[in-house]
Order: C-alpha cells, then structure tokens, then sequence
C-alpha cells in the first residue's frame, strides 16, 4: 500500500515531512517517482498530470487535493473509485480573505478611482454603507459558504444560489436554475464559487449577465469557463455592468494577447486566490487513507453524477 501524491504547491520535501509528521509508516512517492507502481492504491492529486492515472494498475482512492475536480473528472483514464476532497468542510481562509477583499474594492468602487487617477480626475462615487450592498455568491459548498458568512459579518446582505433547496437563514438562499434570475436581479456584487460542471459551465453569459442590476460587478473565483467571455466585455462595453475581477481563466497563464488584460474595467488575478499549505492537507490526506483503510465510511465525496 502506497500514497502518490503529486505536489501541487510546495515541493516535494515539503509535501514528505508534512506526511511523515502526520502518518510516518506510509509509503509515499512524489510524482514523477513511483518506484512499483503496482504498490500504489491511493493517489493524491491536483490537476492530475496527463497520463499519470493510466501508470497505477491498482489505484483504489483518489483524494483531490483541490476543491475543483473538474479537472480530474475530465481525465479521460479516471478509474471507477472514489474521489474524496481533502480541503477542510469549513472552508478556507485564503478564500475568504479574497472574497472580502474584491467585494470591498468593488463596493467602494476602486477600479473607477484607479481609472480617475490615471486621467488626474478628482471624483466622488456614491458611497453606501454595507447593510445596503447586496452581494450574490454562486454557489455555498464548502468555500462558498465559509466566504458568504464572512461578507455576512462585513454587514452585507448576502444571498446565495445553490442547487438543492434549503431554508434561509442569515444568508437568503435561492436554488435551481428556476431561481437564478431571481437570485441575480437582487445581486450588484456577484461572486461566483460554482464548481465547473455541464450544468454550470457559461453560466454568466449574455442571457444571466442582463438580467443584473445596472452597475453591477461580477467577481469569478471559481472557474474561468463559467464566463462566456464576449459576452462579459460586451456588457462591461455597454455599461450596463461596472467593473469584472477574475482570478480564473480558460486558458491559464491568460495569454498575453487576451483581450482581458488590457480591458480597463477588468482586474485580472493570475489565480492567487489561495494557495495550498502541505501543513494544513497532509494530516487531512492521511486521515481520509485511515478510514479507507479502515473502511470507515468517507465524507466529502464527489458525485460523478453532478460533477461535484
Ligand atoms: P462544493 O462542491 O463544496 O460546493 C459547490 C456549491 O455549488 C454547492 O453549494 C452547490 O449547491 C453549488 N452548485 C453546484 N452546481 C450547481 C448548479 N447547477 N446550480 C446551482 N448551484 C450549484 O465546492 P467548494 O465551495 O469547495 O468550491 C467551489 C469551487 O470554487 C471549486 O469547484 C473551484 O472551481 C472554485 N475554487 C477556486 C479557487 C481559486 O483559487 N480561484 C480555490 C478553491 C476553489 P448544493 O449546495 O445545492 O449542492
């Protein structure tokens, strides 16, 4: 029995002693050394590398060690087993302080000021108090919900847009594609922390981006092919939405020929959201493979069926 793991931020010194301090008879290989395949059941991947899946004959748990496994779920080796994510179910941190960070710019409309700046003009914008700013977070999984609580306790008043009904609380919850127009004709700060899925791919397109408040923003954290790109510049073009912060691209690192660069209502984030800390996954990787092992039953499993 052997742990792959491949080391998705931190090198490979750093993913071993945080998995020795946390399980120190394992086996672990670090990509691209398996040694004997066949000794591998577990696999802990990011993006897995191409071809990597097809090497292990005996694969039994894939633990992602991302929150998105669109990727994973599109490599076309993937084997019939488990997938567990590893990232903690009160979400992250990093993500939350990213998520106040674009709402608050946004709020207090700073790309409107770094662009007066650049011209030398002296402006003032209407300034709102937070209890009056509605902010709208696609999607309230894991990372989602965590980031929606902290804009809560910022003062906003959030709304979320899931999948499956649920009761309000603090947060107003919308849910099903039924609701989504609803959910965004109430939102001028969106935050988008879908998973990428069939369904949920080009979701903000022409048709959902008119249905938003005048002035709106849109904040994609979550994958770049939820935008239909044109469609995001022609309704930054026509004024109807203010501003657009993306951290996540289709093609990444964004081609320097990318129309979104260069556009002066977009902030363009080179994916810095958050990064991995082998210190905070490894003891989390380590515990999912006891329980596997131990046949224990696992949480956080994705559901090939919803794509998430
Ligand atoms: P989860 O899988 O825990 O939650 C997904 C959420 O999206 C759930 O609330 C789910 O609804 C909702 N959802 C999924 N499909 C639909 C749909 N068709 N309609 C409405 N709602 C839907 O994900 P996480 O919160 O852990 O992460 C979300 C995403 O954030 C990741 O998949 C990744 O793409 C992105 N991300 C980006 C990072 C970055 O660096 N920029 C870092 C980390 C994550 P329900 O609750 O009803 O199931």
């Amino acid at each position: 029995m052997a742990l792959l793991l491949t080391p998705t931020f931190g090198g490979a010194e750093v993913w071993r002693g945080a998995l020795a301090t946390a399980m120190p008879d394992l086996d672990v290989r670090i990509w691209p050394e398996l040694g004997n395949a066949a000794d591998i059941d577990v696999a802990a991947f990011g993006p897995p590398p191409a071809g990597a899946i097809r090497k292990l004959p005996n694969l039994r748990l894939i633990v992602s060690l991302t929150a998105g496994t669109d990727a994973l779920l599109r490599d076309p080796d993937l084997p019939p087993v488990p997938i567990v994510r590893a990232g903690d179910p009160a979400g992250d941190t990093m993500m939350n302080e990213t998520t106040l960070l674009h709402v608050l710019r946004h709020h207090r409309h700073m790309p409107d000021y770094l662009l007066a700046q650049q011209r030398c003009e002296w402006i003032k914008l209407p300034i709102k108090p937070a209890a009056e700013r509605k902010v709208g977070v696609m999607g309230l999984g894991a990372i989602g919900f965590a980031a929606a609580e902290v804009l809560t306790s910022a003062g906003f008043q959030v709304a979320g847009w899931v999948r499956q009904s649920r009761p309000s609380g603090e947060i107003e919850i919308f849910s099903g594609r039924d609701r989504l127009k609803a959910f965004l004709a109430r939102s001028e700060i969106v935050v988008n922390l879908l998973p990428l899925t069939q369904e949920t791919r080009g979701i903000i397109a022409a048709e959902t981006l008119k249905v938003l408040p005048a002035g709106a923003a849109i904040i994609n954290l979550g994958r770049g092919e939820h935008i239909v790109e044109a469609d995001l510049i022609a309704a930054l073009d026509s004024g109807h939405l203010a501003a657009a912060t993306l951290d996540v691209f289709p093609a990444e690192p964004l081609p320097s020929d990318s129309p979104l660069w260069r556009h002066p209502k977009i902030t363009v984030m080179p994916h810095v959201a958050r990064r991995l800390v082998p210190a905070d996954l490894a003891p989390r990787v380590c515990e999912i493979i006891r329980k596997f092992h131990a046949r224990i039953p696992l949480t956080q499993l994705v559901d090939r069926n919803r794509g998430y």
